[in-house]
């Protein structure tokens, strides 16, 4: 007799359980007690603590999609590290760190971030996800997916867990499989981009604690005592950055990102060429791991990390999160952001579905705004690793980057409006506005760094003196109605405006023959939504002296 029962039906199937499938699992039981969650992940669990996946700084949005929308703050502050931000020292070839320029904050500011340990994150999430009702299957591997054409049909997967193969049906499929990239692959909607970065990890199963780094007393000072390490920290140079993350189990994760034209994979690609190359980019951090090679835990690299997605989200009951979709480049740790937002977008559009609403004009129109956040990030980074090793330009352009990040993406989320397409509608003119002006302030840093002398003096720009940058962090917290809203992201306008333009003054006092391009129409036109009011208090840098 032949079995005839259908396989068991669900309603949303999430096809890897990494970062993304992990957490969209919980956000979607939070947002919905009654749905049927089935999560499929290939590896088996518990994970290894420390060397399992890469991807461990958070940024603002990330960190505030776990800590506040998925509600786990109890685990970032008790189980991970919280971050002392981002932190960037021009050392290469150097090994007196206190004679280098840095840029960092002195102090914590307001909205937390963490450094995230992957293992020790994934066993928790998952764990979490089971508590709260969902189904979490490990040692899953999906193996082939049939996708409904639409109405109520329902999706087809099968899987497979120790030899055995199982099928299951749902009405909505999420590829959540990171690299993997199932319905990519399927659906032929990979897109490939310009941005060509490689990258090189591993970790060390010790501290590296750069506060160590030097005895001078006034470079100690300047900072939260002992806290330096607990930064994101970039030792940066032409063409790369490094980057040394602690990790709560104890670890430190360290990696090379280098734009190929300037430092070929192929000087890197192994633990003791990555050695040699430190040797002579950055002797100090070579300093520190020479006699640590026997606690090396991992090594790995990606030759071309960064992608593009025709399409992440369908009205036809799919969609794409995390690295299954696209990924930029891990300079500013955006990838948990683009998770966050992905998953808002999904959750979202499976409560449309829910209450009976059609999909495929919102889908249409998430996936629109979502390929834009993609593209206005992207242009912070393709291109613009030539610079990452100037001095003068660099600090610069981490502000303008922040001001851009916080002022707008931030805002967006962290008021709760990714899915509120009237207020979005409302805003158009004044954030496509922010777009082409952050497009033409990065092609006016290219231009600048060609010329300028790159000095490197041994001062601090302290991001937490400057009253407004700290308080654009704090305003992430705000709580604003829609006009409130509004005037947040006109105010960022404003900012980003006259910031732009006290930059060209700037770069003008030292080359005036570099004009202000593609920025001087930019500029000249007024702002959109603008009220005519008196020019802010300079910014940067009549208040800075470390830019002076
Ligand atoms: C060099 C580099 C540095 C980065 N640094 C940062 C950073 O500092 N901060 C940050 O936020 N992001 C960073 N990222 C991005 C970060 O790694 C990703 O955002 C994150 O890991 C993506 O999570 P994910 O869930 O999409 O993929 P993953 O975490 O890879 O999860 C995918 C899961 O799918 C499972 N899977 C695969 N195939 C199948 C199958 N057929 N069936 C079932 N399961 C399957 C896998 O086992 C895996 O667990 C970095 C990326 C790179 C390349």
């Amino acid at each position: 007799m032949t079995n005839t029962a259908l396989p068991p039906a669900h309603d949303v199937v999430i096809m890897g359980g990494g970062l993304a499938g992990l957490t969209l699992a919980l956000q979607l039981k939070q947002r919905f007690d009654d749905i049927d969650v089935l999560v499929l992940e290939r590896r088996s669990h518990p994970v290894p603590h420390a060397a399992h996946k890469v991807g461990e700084s958070s940024v603002e949005i990330g960190a505030h999609y776990f800590d506040t929308v998925l509600g786990l703050k109890p685990h970032m502050q008790q189980e991970q590290l919280r971050k002392f931000g981002f932190r960037f020292f021009f050392s290469e070839g150097r090994r007196d760190i206190d004679q280098v320029t840095e840029i960092g904050a002195s102090r914590y500011l307001s909205v937390p971030s963490y450094q995230i340990d992957r293992g020790i994150f994934e066993n928790y999430l998952a764990e979490e996800a089971a508590r709260r009702g969902v189904r979490f299957v490990d040692n899953a591997m999906v193996r082939s997916i049939d996708l409904a054409e639409a109405g109520s049909e329902l999706h087809t997967l099968r899987w497979s867990q120790d030899g055995v193969e199982c099928d299951a049906r749902s009405r909505w499929v999420v590829d959540a499989c990171g690299r993997a990239g199932l319905l990519k692959r399927k659906l032929d909607l990979a897109q490939p981009n310009a941005h060509e970065c490689h990258a090189v990890w591993f970790r060390i199963n010790d501290r590296i604690t750069l506060d160590h780094w030097s005895d001078n007393a006034e470079w100690r000072e300047r900072c939260e005592p002992q806290a330096r390490w607990l930064s994101t920290n970039h030792l940066v140079g032409a063409g790369y950055w490094v980057w040394l993350i602690p990790l709560a189990s104890g670890s430190h994760s360290v990696g090379i990102v280098a734009d190929p034209r300037l430092h070929p994979l192929a000087t890197m690609d192994t633990f003791d060429k990555a050695m040699d190359w430190f040797a002579e980019f950055q002797p100090r951090l070579f300093d520190e791991l020479d006699g640590k090679r026997e606690l090396l835990q991992d090594f790995m690299f990606f030759k071309k990390f960064s992608y593009g997605c025709k399409q992440v989200f369908s009205g036809n009951r799919w969609a794409l999160t995390g690295e299954a979709g696209l990924f930029l480049d891990p300079f500013y740790s955006p990838g948990s952001d683009f998770i966050a937002m992905g998953n808002t977008y999904i959750t979202d559009l499976i409560a449309h579905d829910r209450a009976g609403h059609a999909l495929t004009a919102r889908a249409q129109l998430y996936d629109q705004i979502y390929h834009s956040f993609y593209e206005s990030t992207l242009a912070l980074y393709q291109d613009q690793y030539g610079l990452f090793g100037d001095p003068e330009v660099l600090p610069v352009k981490v502000i303008w980057d922040y001001t851009y990040y916080w002022g707008v993406l931030s805002q967006i989320f962290f008021q709760d409006r990714l899915t509120d397409l009237r207020v979005l509608g409302s805003l158009k003119d004044e954030l496509q506005h922010c777009q082409q002006l952050n497009i033409a302030v990065q092609g006016f840093f290219r231009e600048w760094s060609a010329m300028s002398r790159k000095r490197n003096p041994a001062v601090m720009l302290d991001q937490a003196a400057l009253p407004w940058f700290a308080e654009l962090n704090r305003s992430l917290n705000d709580r604003l109605d829609d006009d409130a809203f509004r005037q947040r992201i006109r105010d960022a306008v404003s900012q980003l405006r006259q910031l732009a333009g006290e930059i060209v003054a700037r770069a003008a006092e030292d080359h005036p023959e570099l004009g202000s391009g593609a920025l001087g129409p930019l500029l000249a036109q007024a702002a959109p939504g603008a009220t005519v009011g008196r020019a802010g208090d300079p910014m940067l840098f009549a208040t800075t002296p470390a830019l002076a």
